[in-house]
């Protein structure tokens, strides 16, 4: 968009700029740091290692604060020093359960932070930058980068020979145990090593607490409406989970201009906030059972139910859903890994939440299926093969990392996209284990662990 200020400029200066430009990426293309100037990252490589600092380990049968040693960290990895992080619901069964661990582990998959230090090969990142570490890598080099799917970028999906890790141990602790970082990622201590794939620098005064957001399920939400699938302006979107990936996807129905955002959630104060988040109606599945579908179908049929009037009739006709259903919905309940304290979900295991968030997009509509079930799940064949949805697959909801969250960086700026009201509550790293318990127990949105 050229502002007013900038629908002055010439033509002539516009096209210079151009040119100065198109010069800048010659130059990049000729590499050398010459080309990039002060650009070149300081590099500190190896003055990190035995550094002390204290981190969240799940070891043994246990999860406590532990007291670390930074081990040598490889030349594309970057040094942080954390300032926030929320823990994800993903993680909290493996974090609080009892179970002997097969190894020590930091829990989580994303975090936010300051670049202390950058291997000798990094580029992405220097020191001084704030950096979101997102829970999905973005290399710009592998086959499903290349193919315009960073999403699924095999830096993340990594497959290396069986028993092989993928990732180094990162730190030890006094007894010498060595301890890794979930997913690579970790994120719930004071220092974490990340590789630069999965770094993103963000240029902005917002708090670290609102930021931290933007590695997983705020960005996964959110990219659930425009990444992969373009929730339209005015269309009917409906949002099964309103926790804080579904949260995400119903701010996205808010700022993207859906014209009706269902939010489907069993928990009173969820569907409350999900009406302040930009739900047009919040429904509860337990009350409506397994008529939630033929709910949300009414809901989508338009002003009148006469088909030559834009509306159109519902009901089923053999195994063919006759009735329109929304253009877009999104399954972000997922199953449930712990009974919370609030009310149930009325599938635990998330399979019939799938088939009813699928039935109820409308002929040719779109499914987004973020939240996961360990089940098979059976989808009727013939109207699998004949209703024409599209069924998307939600790793964090299709974001390109690179590419989105710098968007998502300007949306909060500008007060389009709401990351504050999304943190229930604060936390201190002692406090890491009541943050991951009442996440389990879903009686928060997001807690946010600030560090010191
Ligand atoms: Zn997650
Ligand atoms: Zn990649």
């Amino acid at each position: 968009m050229i502002s007013d200020s900038n629908s002055r400029v010439s033509r002539r200066k516009l096209l210079k700029s151009g040119a100065a430009a198109l010069g800048g990426g010659a130059a990049l293309l000729g590499g050398g740091a010459a080309a990039q100037g002060q650009q070149a990252p300081a590099i500190a490589t190896g003055t990190q290692t035995g550094r002390t600092f204290r981190g969240l380990v799940r070891h043994d049968t246990t999860l406590d604060v532990q007291e670390l040693r930074l081990l040598a960290t490889d030349p594309r990895q970057v040094v942080i020093r954390s300032l926030a992080v929320a823990p994800c619901y993903t993680i909290v069964r493996g974090a609080l359960g009892t179970n002997p661990t097969r190894r020590a582990e930091v829990p989580n998959h994303c975090g936010f932070g300051v670049v202390e230090a950058v291997g000798a090969l990094v580029k992405r990142v220097q020191v001084g930058d704030r950096v979101v570490v997102a829970g999905t890598s973005q290399c710009g080099q592998c086959y499903q980068c290349l193919q315009g799917r960073p999403d699924f970028c095999q830096f993340t999906f990594f497959s290396g020979p069986q028993g092989s890790e993928p990732f180094p141990p990162f730190a030890e602790m006094r007894d010498g145990t060595k301890v890794y970082a979930q997913a690579g990622i970790g994120g719930m201590s004071e220092v974490m090593t990340a590789f630069e794939e999965y770094c993103v620098p963000v240029f902005t005064d917002l708090p670290s607490a609102e930021l931290t957001l933007l590695g997983d399920q705020l960005a996964s939400g959110f990219a659930a409406g425009h990444a992969r699938i373009q929730f339209e302006a005015g269309s009917d979107v409906a949002v099964f989970g309103a926790g804080p990936v579904g949260l995400g996807a119903i701010q996205a129905g808010r700022v993207l201009g859906a014209g009706q955002v269902i939010a489907i959630d069993p928990i009173r104060y969820r569907r409350e906030f999900a009406l302040k988040m930009g739900a047009t109606i919040a429904i509860d599945p337990v009350a409506e059972g397994d008529g939630i579908v033929e709910r949300v179908r009414e809901l989508c049929k338009g002003p009148n139910d006469r088909r030559f009037a834009g509306g159109s009739s519902w009901g089923r006709a053999g195994n063919a859903v006759m009735g329109r259903g929304a253009d877009f919905v999104v399954e972000a309940a997922g199953f449930q890994s712990f009974p919370p304290k609030v009310e149930a979900q009325p599938d635990p295991t998330n399979v019939k939440t799938v088939l009813q968030a699928w039935d109820c997009a409308r002929m040719g509509g779109h499914v987004m299926l973020m939240g996961f079930t360990l089940q098979p799940v059976p989808f009727p064949g013939a109207s699998l093969a004949l209703l024409g949805r599209t069924i998307h697959p939600g790793q964090q909801g299709g974001l390109h990392i690179m590419r989105d969250i710098p968007r998502y960086v300007k949306l909060i700026e500008r007060g389009k996209l709401d990351a504050r009201s999304m943190i229930t509550k604060r936390y201190t790293l002692d406090q890491g284990r009541e943050a991951i318990q009442d996440t389990a127990d879903r009686t928060i949105i997001t807690g946010v662990i600030e560090f010191s």
